[in-house]
């Protein structure tokens, strides 16, 4: 999508049974927009201290510079442009905040270090908080002053996540919390956690769970971060001893999280799979293989090589196109259904392939590390291969993204 010209005015594809039009054609308006967003980029991008990979993020340093990148953005208006106005958003539509993102990614400019509330907790507070709940919690989402992580998965419950038995009792005004969380990305500097916790444990396991917001700071919390192989401490074992919780921050009914949940990953799932990235990817696949000669001629010209080339050029464009069609959804009014999960599902493994393919074009290059002065392309690729792996599982496995699409989207009987 990232600044190509439409090829289509107008398009009709068929998924999962169901018909789709969708608008391939930006207006002059949001053309412009774009050419802003652009140049506002290109004068204001941080030029260090921000690197693209997550190695560091506990450092007080890279946190201070994070958090006041995304304040910046906020302030030049290119955070959160759908959300309503009364919150802080700009109530404009989607098509505007997938500019943002597309032009974000051509700038390899640095993530949002909020991003977890940005794109997770945020439109889950908007459609579940209560009035009061969203004004305390969703303006320190925009401006980066709250960070937030998720405490869904337990060591007993990632895909069957119902299975979770962390334990919220209510006494007086107060829950008190009693477990473990685990994977917990980023909870090493988050301030917040919007957390499932077992509130009724005789009830069947869908029920009985109930979504609270969670201070990081409370005593009883103890962070400890694993180590991942790309060498970060991107995850955290997070262990509750007697939390105490205010009642005031369940988000919807008591007992009744799972559907909140369920409205979380919905919005995180979107949030995985993104095209620019899988473009950018490509395009940056793509220059390395010219540089790299094999049999005295570039590895672009090599039969084998350029027809892996080519399928993954069509996984790309078939991404790009399945994001036009969600956005042309999202602006008709749509709701949207088993799409973030193919999303999720096709853009995560199109992004680890493409790192697999650059791997194996760099041979025994693909080994050295970010501090080799011989490694290739920066060694971008054996840290992006590392990670890219890590998104196939986080935010719900691709079984699981193929067992839901096979459920919900093509009604096939269900797998157990
Ligand atoms: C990089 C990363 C970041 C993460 N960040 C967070 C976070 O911030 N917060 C959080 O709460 N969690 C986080 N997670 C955890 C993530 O949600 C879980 O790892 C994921 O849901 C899988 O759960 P599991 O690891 O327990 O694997 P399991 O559920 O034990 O799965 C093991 C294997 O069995 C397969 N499998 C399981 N059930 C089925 C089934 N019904 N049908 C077919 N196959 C099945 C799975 O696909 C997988 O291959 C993160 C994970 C990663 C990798």
């Amino acid at each position: 999508m990232l600044g190509a010209k439409p090829r289509y005015a107008h398009h009709a594809i068929t998924t999962a049974g169901v018909a789709h039009d969708m608008d391939l054609q930006f207006t002059s308006e949001e053309e412009a927009f774009r050419l802003k967003v652009r140049s506002w980029l290109d004068e204001n991008m941080p030029t260090s201290g921000l690197s693209d990979t997550r190695e560091g993020r506990d450092d007080k340093t890279w946190l201070a510079r994070a958090k006041a990148w995304q304040r910046r953005l906020y302030e030049a208006g290119y955070v959160a442009l759908a959300w309503p106005k009364e919150y802080g958003g700009q109530a404009m539509d989607p098509v505007r905040q997938s500019i943002v993102n597309d032009e974000m990614v051509r700038a390899k400019a640095p993530y949002n270090v909020g991003a977890s509330g940005l794109g997770m907790l945020g439109p889950t507070l908007i459609s579940w908080g209560s009035e009061e709940q969203k004004q305390r919690y969703l303006p320190k989402i925009l401006t980066a002053e709250e960070i937030w992580c998720q405490g869904y998965s337990e060591p007993g419950a990632g895909s069957d996540l119902a299975s979770l038995k962390t334990r919220a009792e209510i006494v007086g005004d107060e829950f008190v919390v009693n477990g473990q969380k685990v994977w917990t990305s980023g909870a090493q500097y988050a301030d917040m956690m919007f957390c499932l916790v077992r509130t009724d444990p005789e009830a069947p396991k869908h029920r009985g769970i109930s979504y609270v917001l969670i201070d990081m700071h409370t005593p009883g919390i103890t962070v400890r971060p694993l180590v991942q192989m790309t060498g970060d401490r991107g995850f955290n074992e997070v262990f509750f001893d007697n939390v105490r919780v205010p009642r005031k921050n369940l988000v919807a009914k008591l007992n009744e999280g799972w559907i909140v949940a369920n409205a979380t990953l919905f919005h995180e799932r979107n949030m995985l799979g993104s095209a620019s990235g899988s473009e950018q990817r490509f395009n940056r696949l793509l220059a390395l293989a010219k540089s790299i000669t094999r049999g005295g001629r570039p590895l672009t010209e090599d039969p084998v090589f350029r027809q892996r080339l080519v399928e993954l050029e069509i996984r790309v464009e078939a991404i790009r196109f399945h994001a036009l069609r969600q956005l042309t959804d999202q602006i008709r009014g749509k709701n949207p259904g088993v799409e973030a999960m193919i999303n999720k599902l096709v853009g995560t493994e199109l992004n680890h392939d493409l790192a697999t393919a650059a791997m194996e074009a760099m041979g025994d290059y693909s080994m050295l590390a970010r501090d080799d002065e011989a490694a290739l392309d920066h060694a971008y690729w054996p840290y992006e291969w590392m990670f890219s792996l890590g998104l196939v599982i986080g935010g719900g496995t691709s079984h699981i993204q193929k067992n839901i699409i096979a459920e919900r989207g093509l009604k096939m009987p269900k797998s157990r």
